[in-house]
């Protein structure tokens, strides 16, 4: 066991889930600031951490050490109110399951999440769609664990050491996602990057930000497994 670690993200790589993330973080921001009307900073593949920074200062507001965690009370609430919502509109993106199945079988993959979501929001996504049991969420690294994408590679790492006792490498740590800031964590936190260009911007556009290996989709299960076992 144990010749690669295989981090994903989910936004874009695994689920497409229609803007619902986006909209449950803004009425969540609404809720927290007391603001009737605010502005919501973009950027696809910031930790939640980072984006909740990013819109309070875009709003006017100073960051203190206990806010976030004060947001997130907030968030979870509107998350388990509007849960069902994730399912109706959202979708996996083609190939995701099989490939997320594959990883789950084969002896030779740890296979765990680096994502901006909160763990919690993590599981309520995976769950939505039946792909849960696909995961050992306690190995992955989270949007509530570090502000800054790239420091979640180390802490995937680390937990995937004591949890498994198997060290992983640059070289045997693979993230796979959609944005470039997947791309640049990879490039900074110390992994390969398999990029599909299945979010916001195209190929070109990860290929330029580092990715070496970047693919249409993870439609062609045998194509991504290669990829990750390169
Ligand atoms: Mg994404």
């Amino acid at each position: 066991m144990g010749k690669r670690l295989v981090l994903w993200d989910i936004d874009k790589t695994l689920l497409d889930v229609d803007g619902v993330g986006f909209e449950l973080f803004s009425a969540a921001f609404a809720q927290y600031s007391g603001l009737t009307e605010h502005i919501d900073t973009r950027g696809p593949g910031r930790t939640e951490w980072q984006w909740f920074h990013d819109n309070l200062r875009a709003n006017g507001m100073t960051p203190t050490d206990d806010c976030f965690p004060d947001f997130l009370t907030v968030q979870d609430a509107l998350f388990e109110a509007r849960a069902a919502e994730f399912v109706e509109r959202g979708r996996v993106l083609p190939g995701a399951r099989e490939i997320l199945e594959r990883c789950a079988e084969d002896p030779d993959i740890v296979s765990s999440l680096l994502t901006g979501n909160t763990r919690r929001n993590a599981e309520r996504k995976l769950s939505a769609f039946d792909l849960d049991h696909l995961v050992d969420f306690s190995l992955g690294s989270y949007g509530d664990d570090h502000m800054d994408r790239s420091e979640l590679v180390g802490v995937a790492r680390r937990r995937v050491y004591q949890g498994t006792g198997i060290e992983f490498t640059p070289d045997t740590t693979v993230l796979v996602g959609d944005s470039p800031n997947d791309v640049l964590a990879a490039l900074h936190g110390g992994a390969r990057i398999v990029a599909v260009a299945t979010g916001i911007t195209d190929a070109g556009g990860l290929r330029s930000t580092g990715a070496e290996t970047v693919l249409d989709s993870l439609s062609d299960t045998e194509t991504v497994l290669k990829a990750l076992l390169a």
